[in-house]
């Protein structure tokens, strides 16, 4: 079997929301700049069209063969497409689309200035579609081709990006969760260091009217999306550690391991991270700094199935839960299925964010009574629902 093209196709498609979809948004480390810390984070916030819903426009990739199998990935936003139509497709055409290991090496001895960011997306993306497309070819779900099923089903914790942090409104989302069934949930406090201690209050009334919400047996946990410091953060985790939040996560810049190393060292509160950190040299690099208790490399953006496997032997050997993180929750399903429940205990599930992300699917996998449970398609599972398109057009910039 070869590879014969790797296409690139935007779909468009409008979410109806009655409501304003975002509430409220994360703290960013740009917001230490007047001008940026009251806008509107636009990938966040997203366009609201003139009939009041929301307009989306993704890409998804799709590796073809000269045997008829194809591989799916997605979402992904333009300059990902870029990067495979032009640096990776002329590559891979006649390429052995089973050989993983092999295209996997390849691409990121090709990509020499492309180890990082977008373009380890785009990697990722390819091999997650290579994955998708090994499976549809042998006839099996995802998680079998992983060694899997190591469980059927995984508990999922509700990530509360976008919701108000009113702490009325907040403490009553927190509870909705708990009542469908969820024993975790992961919020996104707004403010910072430079918010000084009327601030700090409002993190610590956030966190004190999430825990008396949902009581004592529901995880809750915090993430500061690299926007607090190691000072701040320790007087953060030693005022809340009250209220036992599950972890601090992203505290500090995800290049700062010598601060994630001094945080750990004296926080009360468990600390994780890494969800932008990419391959295995990155896990490598956090583990040795002995930066976190839980790694967060997430499938989409680390490298893909073949790099997470990597990345979750190395975190098994710093006995270091890998919960990833969320960008993908059809792919994390299959792959933390096929993870021991010590190694891999939660599976994130961004609530608002996978009413977009998985908006084109045909069957986007949600939790049930706070369980996410892999596909049992072969592949990843993952087909286009064709009615949910409105305008496709194809991406090639070769
Ligand atoms: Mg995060």
């Amino acid at each position: 079997m070869r590879i014969t093209d790797i296409r690139l196709t935007e779909l468009r498609g409008s979410v109806e929301s009655e409501e304003d979809f975002w509430e409220e948004r994360l703290v960013r480390p740009l917001d230490v700049y007047p001008e940026h810390k009251h806008e509107l984070d636009q990938s966040i916030a997203g366009a609201r069209n003139a009939q009041g819903a929301y307009d989306l426009a993704w890409a998804f990739v799709t590796v073809e063969t000269d045997e008829g199998v194809t591989g799916l990935a997605g979402p992904l936003d333009e300059a990902e497409a870029y990067v495979i139509d032009t640096q990776i497709t002329p590559h891979l055409i006649g390429a052995d689309p089973l050989a993983t290991e092999r295209i996997w090496d390849q691409l990121y001895r090709r990509l020499i200035h492309g180890r990082t960011g977008q373009p380890m997306f785009a990697v990722s993306a390819v091999d997650t579609a290579l994955w998708d497309l090994k499976g549809k070819w042998l006839g099996q779900p995802l998680y079998r081709l992983l060694g899997g099923p190591v469980r059927r089903e995984i508990p999922a914790y509700a990530s509360a990006l976008g919701y108000s942090l009113d702490p009325a409104r907040a403490a009553a989302r927190a509870r909705q969760f708990a009542a469908e069934g969820y024993t975790a949930t992961k919020w996104f406090p707004r403010c910072a260091p430079d918010d000084g201690e009327p601030g700090a209050r409002r993190n610590l009334e956030l966190m004190r009217a999430l825990r008396e919400a949902v009581g004592s047996d529901v995880e809750i946990m915090l993430d500061a999306w690299s926007s607090w410091n190691v000072r701040y953060t320790l007087d953060m985790a030693r005022r809340m550690a009250e209220y036992r939040p599950r972890w601090i996560e992203e505290p500090v810049k995800s290049d700062d391991l010598l601060g994630y190393g001094r945080l750990r060292a004296a926080s009360p509160v468990p600390i994780a991270g890494g969800e932008h950190a990419y391959t295995r040299w990155g896990a490598r690099d956090y583990m040795r700094a002995m930066a976190v208790d839980v790694y967060q490399a997430d499938t989409m953006w680390a490298g893909g199935i073949s790099e997470m496997q990597k990345i979750a032997v190395i975190c098994s050997v710093y006995d270091v839960p890998l919960i990833p993180h969320g960008a993908s929750v059809p792919v994390n399903a299959h792959l933390s299925a096929a993870l021991p429940p010590t190694l891999c205990p939660y599976i994130e599930y961004l609530v608002k964010w996978n009413e977009l992300r998985q908006f084109f699917f045909e069957e986007p996998v949600r939790p049930i009574d706070g369980m996410i449970a892999p596909s049992d398609a072969p592949g990843v599972g993952w087909e286009i629902d064709q009615d949910k398109v409105t305008a496709a057009r194809e991406l090639r910039w070769r």
